[in-house]
């Protein structure tokens, strides 16, 4: 099997060049090709020596994931659906803004903490991504927008992706090491060169790897929290029998001390009649006393037989303006995409449908 370079971040990709007699400086100027300029034919690496390029394409590919859909919203959001090998893809959406560029990631090929909201959570666990699978969506992504008009701003994109959220399928801080692999190489200058600022884990809360991601890549953290008190959290967040309330707020104050902003982003996904009451807003105040954090409020999107509902538009402004008088900067997730539906597990939710018709109305769509 060839080696797949993707798989690699910079120190990784030395050590396999050192193993084939090569020098370190040769491993950077691979490296520079496939994530700067999006080249994943060795052929085209022109300052690379030929003999070097003829050994390279005999052990080694460039392999992102295969795409299987891709589809721009009416708003500019892209979503792309890849095929890794199993019944349901992983998904990838970029949501354009005036200012930046947002890449959502996936991480897991569904997910194994079943939140009882959560589309991916209802697929159950398939298997963790691999480092390529996970760097070949920005990969992807990268290159095929740059050099695209933003539709927002109406500049040639020179750098289309500004900031990556891993907030696509599966839980991040359970794929530990390769998605820390991967941030390092979106972080690293020789490749994606992202402020750290601008990549953000999102987790569920599971405690020991949040301590051990501030250890070895301290990233932007959002938590989801989706609950003031642990009764109503042990049922929605399942993770929270294992991780109290208690215990995931020690461990965002401990993530405060290594992390490149000074507030944890708190997501709370707003279920109708289940946590949006304003003595749910008021407990939180109550919980998120000693954490210096924003919220950003999610209105549920709904996916057959979830048995949950959106809040309504005066119930969520009644539960925001609880948060804000408290001192609290609290943004309401807008939904962005909905024609695509490009949110959370959707999209890969639908392909799952054993009788396939949805794909094959995304690809009559899509031709
Ligand atoms: N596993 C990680 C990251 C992926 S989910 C996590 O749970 O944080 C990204 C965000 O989308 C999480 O806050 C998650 O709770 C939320 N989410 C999941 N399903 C949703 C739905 N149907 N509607 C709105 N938000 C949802
Ligand atoms: Fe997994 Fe996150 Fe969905 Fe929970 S919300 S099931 S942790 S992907």
């Amino acid at each position: 099997m060839p080696q797949n370079l993707l798989d690699f971040d910079l120190e990784g990709l030395t050590a396999w060049f050192t193993e084939l007699g090569e020098k370190p400086f040769r491993a950077k100027q691979v490296f520079h090709w496939i994530h700067q300029s999006g080249v994943a034919d060795f052929a085209q690496m022109t300052d690379i020596a030929k003999s070097l390029r003829e050994k390279l394409q005999l052990h080694a590919v460039v392999q992102a994931p295969a795409i299987s859909y891709a589809h721009t919203s009416n708003d500019g959001t892209r979503k792309w659906l890849f095929d890794v090998g199993v019944a349901n893809g992983i998904e990838t959406v970029f949501i354009p803004e005036d200012d930046r560029g947002t890449l959502c990631v996936s991480s897991q090929v569904g997910c194994a903490l079943e939140c009882t909201f959560c589309s991916t959570g209802r697929q159950g666990f398939n298997r963790n991504l691999s480092v390529a699978e996970i760097i070949g969506q920005l990969w992807v992504a990268i290159h095929s927008l740059r050099g695209e008009v933003n539709r927002t701003s109406g500049e040639i994109a020179e750098r289309p992706v500004s900031n990556v959220v891993m907030m696509g399928m599966g839980e991040p801080l359970a794929n530990f090491e390769n998605v820390v692999t991967a941030l390092g190489v979106m972080l690293d200058d020789h490749a994606y060169g992202l402020s750290r600022r601008r990549v953000t884990v999102s987790t569920s809360g599971i405690v020991p790897a949040m301590d051990r991601l501030a250890e070895r890549c301290p990233v932007a953290l959002a938590v989801s929290l989706h609950a003031p008190n642990d009764a109503l959290r042990d049922q929605i967040v399942p993770i929270n029998r294992k991780y109290p309330l208690c215990e995931l707020m020690a461990a965002c104050r401990r993530y405060l001390v290594h992390a490149p902003r000074d507030f944890i982003t708190f997501e709370y996904v707003m279920l109708a009649g289940v946590n949006d009451q304003p003595e749910h807003a008021r407990q939180l105040i109550e919980l998120t006393r000693d954490v210096p954090c924003k919220f950003n409020l999610i209105p549920f999107n709904p996916f057959p037989d979830s048995g949950y509902e959106k809040p309504r538009h005066d119930t969520l402004r009644a539960f925001r303006e609880i948060l804000q008088d408290a001192g609290y900067v609290v943004t309401t997730r807008k939904t962005r995409g909905d024609d695509i539906d490009a949110a959370c597990g959707q999209l890969a939710g639908k392909v799952a449908d054993k009788s396939g018709r949805v794909m094959k109305r995304m690809n009559q769509e899509a031709a």
